[in-house]
């Protein structure tokens, strides 16, 4: 991991550092069967803890690996891992599952032989008023013909990867994507938000993208606030129309939209009501 104070869940027992968990022979390795989800420890709650565990065992089915650990008792593992962080540490927690060894030569994982880790690791949070920029990319998201879209599946990232890398080096901080007809899909690494008139839209799902637990509770938020939030078709245009645009991930929560190539945006009024509902929200929900 990038982060600190880095412990590994690993074989039943949480252990201190980034544990050697996979091996050469791992399905995982070699042929790309793995998933994962991420969460976060902020401001002393994790949002949503338990559709993150949940999301990864949706994932690891999704790449014909059975989880082997229950949503409730990962929840418990990763609120006793996080014990160990000092109060008011940001925490980044990634529960992950693999094919391992197969044993023989298989394209097709072992179902039973799956490997389990969570990863957790200081990772602070963005600073307040922190925002990016975007630009298109040529690169799509692919259709569940293509790709297992279904999943947060480690093998999706290199094409997110190869979009990120671009931007940086045209001197922008994410993309916004197609799907594989060319409408607004999501950034690389969050979903997309704008705002027009007061009124709030983001792509509807239609499973080229993944619909980020993040996005879904922010609609929840702006709609229970009166906001309206419109989940329907965008195009790059819709985009260059709005008055604000936001990003929406686990790893920030909300993260203000300053430029869209050659269209600037101001930091308005939807995006910092956005960031306010989120945390009051969070502040009362169990951890
Ligand atoms: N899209 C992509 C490609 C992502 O990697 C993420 C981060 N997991 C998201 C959207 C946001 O999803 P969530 O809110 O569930 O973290």
């Amino acid at each position: 991991g990038t982060g600190t104070n880095i412990r590994t869940w690993f074989e039943g027992a949480w252990h201190e550092g980034d544990a050697p968990v996979m091996r050469a022979g791992d399905h995982g390795m070699w042929l790309g069967s793995a998933v994962f989800d991420g969460a976060r420890l902020a401001h002393g709650v994790v949002p949503d803890l338990d559709l993150h565990c949940a999301r990864v065992n949706a994932s690891a089915r999704a790449l014909m690996l059975e989880p082997t650990v229950d949503a409730s008792d990962m929840v418990e593992i990763i609120r006793e891992g996080l014990r160990a962080y000092a109060p008011g540490s940001a925490v980044y927690i990634r529960p992950m599952y693999w094919g391992q060894d197969t044993g023989y030569m298989a394209i097709v994982p072992d179902s039973a032989s799956v490997g389990f880790a969570i990863c957790l690791e200081e990772v602070p949070m963005p600073p307040e008023g922190a925002s990016t920029t975007l630009t298109r990319t040529r690169f799509r998201r692919p259709v569940m013909e293509d790709a297992v879209v279904n999943a947060k599946a480690a093998c999706l990232y290199p094409n997110n990867a190869r979009m990120l890398a671009e931007a940086r080096a045209k001197g922008f901080g994410n993309v916004l994507c197609a799907d594989a007809i060319g409408n607004v899909a999501e950034s690389a690494t969050a979903n997309a938000f704008m705002v027009k008139d007061g009124e709030v839209f983001t792509p509807a799902p239609n499973g080229t993208f993944l619909a980020g637990i993040t996005r879904a509770r922010h609609i929840a938020n702006l709609r229970a606030d009166g906001i309206t939030v419109h989940e329907t078709v965008l195009s790059f245009d819709d985009f260059h129309g709005a008055d604000e645009v936001f990003l929406t991930g686990n790893m920030a929560k909300v993260t203000p939209v300053t430029a869209f190539d050659d269209t600037s945006y101001q930091i308005g009024p939807v995006t910092r009501r956005a960031r306010e509902l989120y945390w009051d929200w969070a502040a009362s929900s169990p951890l």
